[in-house]
């Protein structure tokens, strides 16, 4: 513990948000981060306490109180190699994480938490910028080759994982670039694309071979890729998205939100699209759907230049503080206001979105209602138009950003007669294996749709189980 009366003295301090005028004009990361010096001070603020609730709510189990220590006594390096032992990619959790570990903070109980995933960020960009993170080839190669389908957060961690320990690591991706949903849905303002280069590279330089624009079950059979390797591990995430069923879906103007995102991820790395461009430019904009996709539309949509934009939920506002369904140490599932939101959109909860009206086949009008929610004796929720409520919104663009369904099924899924679950996602046992003995999966594509630290405990939870399947044992930590 580096100052015992650190929590007495200091008060929790995160990176502030650039003013929103400037940060509008670009799409740049939008935080202004913390010193080095304050970072260790809100390290400081770490009491160590005897049970690191924060370690256990972290999905990677990160060790918290070891680096808090470790960075207020400026031991940075050291800080770099103890949370290299729990996480592969600090730099992408220390920006886009929803910190689970400082809902769990004990600190957090009657005071602010620390600020936990501002020290994790800091940690990897000092590493990286002291020249510590480095390729590292394996000193022997075990001769077994795995092939990995689908670069998103969940393969790249299997793929550091099991080329560490010395296997030949293929990895498969059809988009053009690496990266999964942190390069082409993720938006830049959250996180910069050159962080995933930077890591590409390292992990390239370690031997890891990526086959981009390779559409495994198109460009190329998941037979052939069954047949040359001795594993194959399924991480296409969930991909389906879920569509909104009103009438006048089909009209031109409604697009679901990862297509809209994934084009202006493109633009910014100077890719060209092809097909339709979609732009919020001088349009009036809504996101159906209240989450944090729809939040990374409405960030786009106002750099983009839209007239005005919209963000509907059908759900009800969650509640602002922990109530009795969220008691500390969970995570709480409050009332958040996301940088985006603060950049100028109105939110309306309780909103169902009935039907789309338009003239020459585009989108003119949204026909909404209010609805509201009551809990039945089991606890259930049942929702109830308000009689009278209708509205009407004017609209040229419409956002779908629902969430996913499952991944999807045609092409190797079904080619390989995979089992699947209630939701249509792979089922695998407890060793990530799918219905067939050689074929393992995890990530979205398992679990459904969920954030980048449960993908990356995944991929590394299947790396170990296919180390141990390809080896007998694992050295792996999992
Ligand atoms: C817009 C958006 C914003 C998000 N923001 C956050 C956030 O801020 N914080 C957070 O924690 N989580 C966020 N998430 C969720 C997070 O991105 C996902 O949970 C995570 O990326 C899942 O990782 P994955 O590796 O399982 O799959 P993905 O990231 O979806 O990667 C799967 C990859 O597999 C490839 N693939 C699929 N099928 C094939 C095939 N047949 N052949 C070759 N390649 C294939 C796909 O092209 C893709 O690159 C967000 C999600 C979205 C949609
Ligand atoms: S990965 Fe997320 S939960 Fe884990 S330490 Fe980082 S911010 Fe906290």
């Amino acid at each position: 513990m580096g100052k015992i009366t650190g929590f007495k003295e200091y008060d929790r301090e995160v990176s502030k948000e650039r003013d929103v005028k400037a940060r509008i004009k670009d799409y740049k990361e939008v935080y202004d981060r913390l010193t080095e010096d304050k970072v260790k001070i809100q390290a400081a603020r770490c009491m160590n306490c005897g049970t690191p609730f924060c370690s256990w709510g972290c999905p990677l189990g990160n060790l918290m109180p070891d680096f808090n220590d470790m960075v207020y006594n400026d031991q940075w390096k050291k800080a770099y190699e103890r949370i290299s032992l729990t996480s592969n990619f600090p730099e992408f959790t220390g920006r886009v994480c929803p910190a689970l570990c400082e809902g769990s903070c004990t600190l957090g109980d009657n005071s602010d938490a620390v600020s936990v995933k501002e020290v994790e960020y800091a940690i990897i960009e000092m590493a990286y910028k002291e020249g510590w993170v480095k390729p590292a080839e394996p000193k022997v190669r075990t001769g077994k080759k795995v092939a990995i389908i689908g670069s998103g957060p969940a393969g790249l961690a299997a793929a550091a994982e099991l080329n560490s320990v010395g296997h030949n690591v293929t990895v498969f991706e059809r988009d053009n670039k690496v990266g999964g949903l942190l390069r082409y849905g993720i938006p830049d303002f959250k996180l910069e694309k050159h962080v995933i280069d930077r890591r590409v590279d390292i992990m390239t330089k370690s031997g890891i071979e990526f086959k981009t624009s390779t559409n495994v079950g198109y460009d190329i059979s998941i037979q052939d890729i069954k047949n040359e390797f001795d594993v194959v591990l399924l991480t296409g995430g969930s991909t389906i998205p879920r569509d909104l069923k009103v009438e006048g879906r089909e009209l031109n103007g409604i697009h679901f939100a990862v297509d809209y995102l994934k084009q202006q991820n493109m633009r910014n790395s100077g890719l060209n699209i092809d097909g339709e461009e979609i732009t919020a430019k001088d349009k009036v904009v809504v996101v159906v759907g209240g989450g944090d996709t729809g939040s990374d539309c409405i960030g786009t949509a106002i750099r983009q230049g839209a007239k005005a934009v919209y963000q509907y939920e059908i759900m009800p506002k969650p509640p602002t503080e922990r109530d009795e369904t969220m008691p500390w140490p969970l995570f709480p599932k409050v009332f958040k206001t996301t940088s985006s939101h603060e950049e100028g959109c109105i939110r309306e909860f309780c909103v169902s979105t009935k039907k789309v009206e338009g003239k020459d086949g585009f989108i003119e009008n949204l026909k909404g209602i209010r609805v509201e929610w009551e809990k039945d004796a089991s606890g259930r929720m049942s929702m109830k138009e308000v009689e009278g409520s209708e509205f009407e919104q004017k609209v040229d663009l419409i956002l779908i950003a629902m969430g996913f369904v499952h991944p999807q099924h045609e092409g190797a899924i079904n080619d390989l007669g995979l089992k699947l679950d209630g939701r249509g996602n792979v089922v695998a046992d407890e060793n990530y294996k799918t219905s067939d003995d050689k074929v393992f999966t995890a990530g979205d594509m398992r679990t459904g749709q969920s954030l980048v630290v449960h993908a990356i405990h995944d991929g590394r939870q299947a790396a170990k189980a296919i180390d141990e399947y390809l080896m007998g044992e694992s050295s792996l930590l999992g």
